[in-house]
Order: C-alpha cells, then structure tokens, then sequence
C-alpha cells in the first residue's frame, strides 16, 4: 500500500502522519486460553447479569430521549465505589467518564494537548499513549524509565523541566511492566509541573489501581493538595465490564470541567450508564474477585521465579517476565498449545495476564514444554 488511499480517480486527504499505519490492537485469536489482553478471566456474576439485564431494560423504555449528557447518578455512584475502594472522599463534580479509559484520557489531551504543544510519559509503557497524542496533534516526548522499570524521582522532575510539556501521562501500574509508582515519585513529577510556564497536567492511569498490592497507595489520596492531578481508572479490568466500555476519572472539578468542553455531546449511552450503575451495586463481591486475582498473580511470580525466570514486580492482573533470546518463537509456542499471551515490552520480554487457576495452569505447563 503505497500510503495514499485512492478510489479510482479520487485521492483522500488522509493526514500524512497516517499514512502505511496500522490500526493499534492485539490479535483477537478464538483460542482456549486467552491471557493476552490484561481482562478478568471472570464473567460478571448471574446476579450481576441480572441486575444488568433488568437496568438495561428500565432504560430501553426511555431510549427514544437522549441519556442524561452529565450522567451525574453514574458520576455519585462512581464517587461513592472510590470512597469504598481508596477510603478517598470525592464529590460528583470531581468525577469524570467515557467510552472506557481510553477515551477518558484522549479528553484530556483534547483539552490540554494540541498543537504547539508537548506530552511526555516514560517508556516503556501503555503503547496507546503515542496514539493520543498523534490524534489530537499533540507533540510526543518519551523519556526512560531505569531498567527495572522503575521512574527516578529526580530523572522525571528533570525531565519535565527541561521539556515543559502540557501533560504527562503516567500509568501506575504500569502496562506492560506492571510497575507501581510510589507517591513519592508521583509528588516529584507534580513539583515539577507546577513550575511548568503555562500549566501542566499530571495524569496518572490507573487502570490497574484495583490489583495493587497491600501497602501501595493510589494517588487519590493526594488528589486533594493537587488540582492538576487526575487519576484515571477503568471498569475494564477489576470489574470485568471491559466489553461495556467505561472509564472514569477523578480530579479538581475545575479540570473536570474542562473536559466537559471537548466531550461530544451525550457521549455516554443511556445503556451504557445503566451497565455502569449496576455493576457498581456489586462492588463489594467483585473486590474480593480481585483478591483471588492478586494471589494468583503473586503465585504465577513465585513460580516463574522458581523456574529460573526473570520476572518484573509487578503490582497489576499481568506479569512480565523472561528473558529469551527468541521471544517471538515462546509465544509461538504457547499459541501453538492453546495459550495466547501477548509480545509486547523490551526485547526479551512476554507479558502474560493473570487468568483463572485452570487457565494458569495450562500456561506454566505450555511455557515448560516450549522451553525445556
Ligand atoms: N491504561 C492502561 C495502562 C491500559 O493498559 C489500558 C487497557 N489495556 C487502558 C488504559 C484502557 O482501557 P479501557 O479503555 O478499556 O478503560
């Protein structure tokens, strides 16, 4: 494909910076065992389903009326499951939503990315970033993390400084590393975009903040002290609802209102506001979901290390772990055995999610095979 789309005679005007690009995403494979997209391996509950399916039809009735454009019920539900979860209080005009974290996040670029001006994260890490910048004109800048993944506190200060961008975007933890950032370091990063001419906005993403382990913190909990702090989550993982597409954020109702500038209009479906709602009825059940999730991250850790593998820290529903001189024939292999991980990282490296007992099962014996 030479990189300009035509149709006969007619050229389109594709933005050159498109040109020859793939769209972003992992290969959606039908395969028995499938750990390759950081989900939780858990269907939502009967009980969950039900309450959906029950909420889904109250609101089908009023399908014919636009959704409520400020979703403020989803918005104090949202409230009250991070007081739950992070023992942090907010109110409604603090929390934000959309089509899932991802767009979420390219809200935020719209307000406060754009042309002329920069956004930073640390590689490596979640591939999506470099894309939100690209579509929203948005210059990009990546800095280093150290080689265990972790981000030097005076480094990243530094390199804010030096660059002045208008947003950083930080995931903790982070994807695919599963590194979490403790709030020292996230404090060293709002130090310096403070001082930054102009702004800057400090996202981090939290996608993954469920999974943390016993003693990290979230950064809600200095939310208070920092009105260009937002923290970023998501009901794709934890939850389980990733094919519901909802994410949300939590900052200073000032950011949040500028985010309600660049939203389209009714963004959020009265379907999707209704799936929302109900899953969050469950919280309590889903959380202790996710401790069986967390233990069996902590035991799929143990035993790669145990079997002589280099394995990241991680603090999320995945594991990166090697190191092979030929990753790419690893993940073959497990494939060929029924077990889909992801190629994604440094090289060396594979990222496998945390699945079901079975599920993990099946992946330590297929790794074995492939590399014994
Ligand atoms: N942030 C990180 C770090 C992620 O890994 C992902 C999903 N892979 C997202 C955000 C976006 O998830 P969603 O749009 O489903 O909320």
């Amino acid at each position: 494909w030479a990189g300009i789309p035509t149709l006969g005679a007619v050229t389109l005007p594709l933005r050159p910076e498109l040109a020859g690009l793939q769209p972003y995403g992992a290969p959606q494979l039908d395969v028995p065992v499938l750990l390759n997209v950081n989900e939780n391996p858990y269907p939502p509950a009967e009980d969950v389903v039900a309450d959906i399916a029950a909420d889904v039809a109250a609101a089908a009735r009023g399908l014919n009326r636009y959704p409520d454009r400020d979703f403020l019920a989803l918005r104090e539900d949202l409230a009250a499951y991070l007081l739950k979860e992070s023992g942090v209080a907010l109110t409604p005009d603090q929390v934000w939503a959309a089509n899932g974290s991802n767009e979420v996040m390219l809200h935020v670029m719209q307000a406060f990315g754009g042309p002329g001006r920069t956004a930073l994260s640390f590689a490596p890490t979640y591939s999506m970033y470099p894309e939100y910048a690209r579509d929203t004109g948005t210059g990009w800048v990546q800095g280093r993390r150290e080689p265990d993944f972790t981000l030097h506190p005076a480094t990243a200060a530094a390199t804010i400084t030096d660059l002045g961008p208008s947003v950083v975007l930080l995931a903790s933890p982070n994807n695919p590393t599963g590194t979490a950032l403790p709030l020292g370091t996230i404090e060293a990063v709002l130090g310096a975009a403070g001082d930054v001419h102009g702004g800057c906005v400090v996202v981090v993403d939290e996608a993954y903040g469920e999974f943390r382990r016993a003693g990290t913190p979230s950064a809600l909990e200095i939310l208070g002290d920092h009105p260009n702090l937002a923290v970023s989550r998501t009901m794709s993982k934890a939850f389980g609802l990733a094919g519901a597409r909802i994410g949300y954020l939590a900052a200073a109702p000032a950011l949040v209102d500028a985010l309600r500038i660049v939203r389209l209009p009714y963004h959020l479906s009265g379907v999707t506001q209704a799936v929302a709602r109900a899953a969050l009825k469950h919280s309590v059940a889903l959380m202790a979901q996710v401790g069986s999730l967390r233990a069996e991250r902590d035991s799929t850790v143990d035993w790669l290390r145990s079997h002589g593998f280099t394995v990241a820290e991680s603090d999320a529903n995945f594991v990166l772990f090697g190191m092979f001189d030929d990753r790419h024939a690893v993940w073959q292999g497990l494939l060929d055995r029924g077990v889909l991980i992801r190629e994604v990282g440094p090289p060396g490296w594979l990222r496998v999610s945390v699945g079901t007992p079975e599920e993990m099962a099946a992946f330590r014996a297929a790794l074995l095979e492939v590399t014994r």
